[in-house]
């Protein structure tokens, strides 16, 4: 993929940079790194769970959907949005299905009295439109309809080729898990400390705003002509979302209730519910044309990685090395991961310029 580094670049060569984290968050930041010249190191543990394997993962800032400004605390910034749009973009178009990404058109369903989402977010997808509707489901009125393409991303694929794509440019990794950041940051095994470690920032550095937000994914196959001309639809937090060699269909949002409790344990109940989505999301997605849904396997269940007041990506002098927080992104690492990689890239340049 043809990719620009960020500016600033320059003054990372031959600096070296730990990267707690291997999820797309930690992958993408490593990826960044290393293309700026950075010695990077990722050190991650199977012994915490890791939700990006779990993600559907569509490309759509959540909280254009069925997440609340509240959860996000409206901390999804333009800047960090539209250059990661843009790589993602580029990705399609010049590795597609290797890279685990096809493109698929969306309608997601507005909610009357809900606003619409912003411009500059219509601007990036376009061709977008918003069109009046009128569906009544399950007691809400929906009043317009907002189609757009967009990028989804089958994560096992796709963590496979970011990690490929590192080991390629140079980042070795390394299993461990951290009980404190002193073990990396401590002036002595790299110059740069990125934090990616979403929910696990809970614990490793103590931010109680980090809380676990469940979801769920239940996995189809469909006739391969047919997946083709699916179309993705969201109605609130369900959708249904045709992958590049399945369909999922998923949602749920909901705060645990011990955010302390790290185990994505299924519930039927949860089960059930999505289930009785299933119907009325397949008509939609394949206008109204009956289509054989065939389940493939259990459901999947992720923590995403919320954070109250917005995800945290700015740097901590209080180590004896920078350390750069990126963590904290909901529902919506995925589609961020580019763009907060790009600004680690800049953060960490930021505290090496002018210095030797
Ligand atoms: C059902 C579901 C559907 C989703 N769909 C979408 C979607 O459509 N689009 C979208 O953009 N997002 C989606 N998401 C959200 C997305 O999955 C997350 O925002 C994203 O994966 C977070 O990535 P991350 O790398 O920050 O965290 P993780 O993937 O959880 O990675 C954290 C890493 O840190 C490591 N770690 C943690 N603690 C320690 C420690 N103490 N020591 C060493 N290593 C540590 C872990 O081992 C892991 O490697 C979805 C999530 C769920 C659950």
């Amino acid at each position: 993929m043809a990719s620009s580094p960020a500016p600033g670049a320059g003054v990372l060569a031959g600096r070296s940079a730990v990267v707690v984290g291997s999820g797309v968050t930690g992958l993408t930041a490593a990826l960044r790194l290393a293309e700026a010249g950075s010695r990077v190191t990722v050190v991650s543990t199977t012994a915490f769970p890791m939700v990006s394997t779990t993600a559907c993962a569509f490309w759509l800032p959540a909280w254009a959907s069925g997440e609340t400004a509240e959860m996000l605390g409206g901390a999804v910034e333009r800047s960090v949005v539209e250059p990661s749009w843009h790589a993602y973009d580029t990705l399609r178009r010049h590795e597609g299905a290797a890279a685990g990404l096809r493109s698929v058109t969306n309608k997601e369903y507005l909610e009357a009295g809900q606003s619409d989402p912003p411009t500059w977010l219509q601007e990036i997808l376009a061709p977008s439109s918003i069109r009046p509707t009128e569906l009544e489901c399950e007691g809400r009125s929906y009043s317009r309809v907002w189609t757009f393409d967009s990028v989804v991303v089958d994560m096992k694929v796709h963590l496979d080729w970011l990690q490929k794509r590192a080991i390629d440019a140079g980042v070795t990794f390394g299993e461990r898990l951290l009980t404190s950041l002193d073990e990396v940051a401590d002036g002595r095994t790299a110059d740069v400390v990125v934090n990616c470690t979403g929910l696990g920032a809970r614990s490793l550095v103590g931010d109680t705003d980090v809380r676990p937000v469940r979801g769920l994914l239940v996995p189809f196959e469909v006739d391969p002509e047919r997946l083709a001309s699916l179309k993705a639809v969201a109605i609130n937090e369900y959708y249904l979302i045709p992958r590049l060699r399945d369909v999922v269909v998923g949602g749920l949002i909901r705060e645990e209730a011990d955010p302390d409790t790290v185990e994505a344990t299924p519930s039927s109940e949860d089960e059930e519910l999505l289930m009785s989505k299933l119907g009325t999301l397949s008509r939609m997605a394949s206008a109204g044309r009956p289509t054989a849904l065939r389940r493939t396997g259990p459901a999947s269940v992720g923590l995403r990685p919320h954070r109250r007041g917005g995800y945290r990506l700015e740097t901590e002098r209080s180590w004896p090395v920078p350390v750069v927080h990126n963590y904290g992104h909901g529902g919506s690492g995925v589609t961020l991961a580019w763009g907060c990689a790009d600004r680690v890239v800049e953060l960490a340049a930021a505290e090496f310029v002018g210095s030797r």
